[in-house]
């Protein structure tokens, strides 16, 4: 009985010293909630930013939203910055999930709650909770769609026995995120059976996650590499009938460099993607990219505000994964969304029906 009241009255104890965790309800109101996102060169952080910003503020909290130019340095100074402004909360959406230690340690000190956005931060136990979209599922999604896509499986995931063998050529992230090495293993776990078989075939032999990686998810990167990949793997009459692309922007990149390599717009490869950006939306529907997938930032970032307004009146968020995301020091507690995989075929219902475009921002 006395060590259960010694460990109340420290609690308490805690309270008094300002403990976010254990804050009164109220005792935060209007508190500054600092959130860094990593790169406007992709309009979903733009969206994220936004949703996340426009909830904070709507329950009255003060927020300091930053960008970083996908450039490290810039955003762990834009940390310190909000650690020093006396933000009470970090969401963050990492650009190197392994570069912020020393700004979570000093967060830590001040009783600062950590929240890891759609990316995990890595190496450094002071990440309190993680919401994201089930990225190991994006992977296998991305992959399924790319064999349905080649015609290896049907549209309810049934192998149709084809003995292709189809040419295919892979792309991953950028290696300091986290989630593209999920996205890839994802992929791979479900191509493995069909390479084995040799129905589908790497015609460059690059399986490599850190051989075909695309550091920075630049588009650019992704355009250089398909050009070399056509030029010295496909210049013998062969075609590439496939691509597993991680990224929408890569994706545009990927069919700018074949068709300036000479494949027709209607005569593309089977290509994948990932967010549902406006511009591989718009070439599904135009039949050039294959898939995307759909993840809905106004759940993510609907989340991230409940957290963050949770942990703000002393309440532990709720999670619903607790055993996929080890960072390497802890498994952090997750709330994990469903990505949906769009294609021409869904495209209506999943972005248009749920509001998240227009029909208007479509043509
Ligand atoms: C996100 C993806 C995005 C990629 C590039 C990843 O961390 O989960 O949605 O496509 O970064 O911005």
């Amino acid at each position: 009985a006395a060590v259960t009241l010694a460990l109340t009255m420290s609690a308490c104890a805690g309270t008094r010293g300002g403990d976010t965790s254990t804050a009164e309800p109220g005792a935060n109101k209007g508190a500054l909630v600092g959130v860094a996102m990593p790169t406007k060169t992709s309009t979903r952080w733009i969206h994220d930013g936004d949703a996340v910003k426009a909830g904070l503020e709507k329950l009255g909290y003060k927020v300091d939203l930053e960008y970083a130019d996908d450039d490290i340095p810039t955003q762990v100074q834009q940390i310190s910055n909000m650690l020093t402004k006396g933000a009470k909360v970090l969401i963050v959406a990492s650009v190197d999930g392994t570069a912020l230690s020393s700004q979570l340690d000093q967060a830590a000190s001040k009783g600062v709650k950590v929240i890891a956005y759609d990316r995990l931060i890595n190496g450094n136990k002071n990440v309190d909770f993680y919401t994201t979209f089930d990225n190991y599922k994006v992977g296998v999604q991305q992959a399924t769609s790319l064999l349905e896509g080649l015609g290896v499986l049907d549209k309810t995931g049934k192998d149709t026995g084809t003995a292709g063998p189809f040419n295919i050529e892979l792309f991953a992230g950028s290696p300091d995120d986290n989630n593209a090495t999920f996205f890839f293993n994802g992929a791979m776990d479900t191509l493995k059976p069909y390479l084995d078989k040799g129905v589908v075939k790497v015609g460059s032999g690059q399986t490599g996650f850190t051989q075909v990686a695309t550091q920075g998810w630049q588009a650019d990167v992704a355009k250089k590499r398909m050009q070399d990949l056509v030029a010295s793997t496909y210049s013998n009459g062969q075609k590439v009938d496939g691509v597993l692309s991680p990224y929408d922007g890569l994706s545009i990149g990927i069919i700018s460099a074949l068709t300036g390599a000479g494949y027709a717009t209607d005569k593309l490869p089977i290509i994948t993607g990932q967010d549902a950006e406006i511009p591989s939306v718009k070439s599904i529907i135009a039949g050039q990219q294959y898939s995307t997938i759909y993840k809905d930032t106004r759940k993510l970032a609907g989340e991230a505000v409940k957290m963050a307004d949770d942990v703000l009146n002393g309440k532990t968020p709720e999670v619903n994964d607790t055993k996929s995301y080890d960072n390497k020091t802890k498994v952090v507690p997750t709330f994990l969304f469903e990505p949906v995989v769009v294609t021409k075929d869904n495209y209506k219902e999943a972005v248009l029906d749920t509001g998240y475009y227009t029909a208007d921002q479509l043509k």
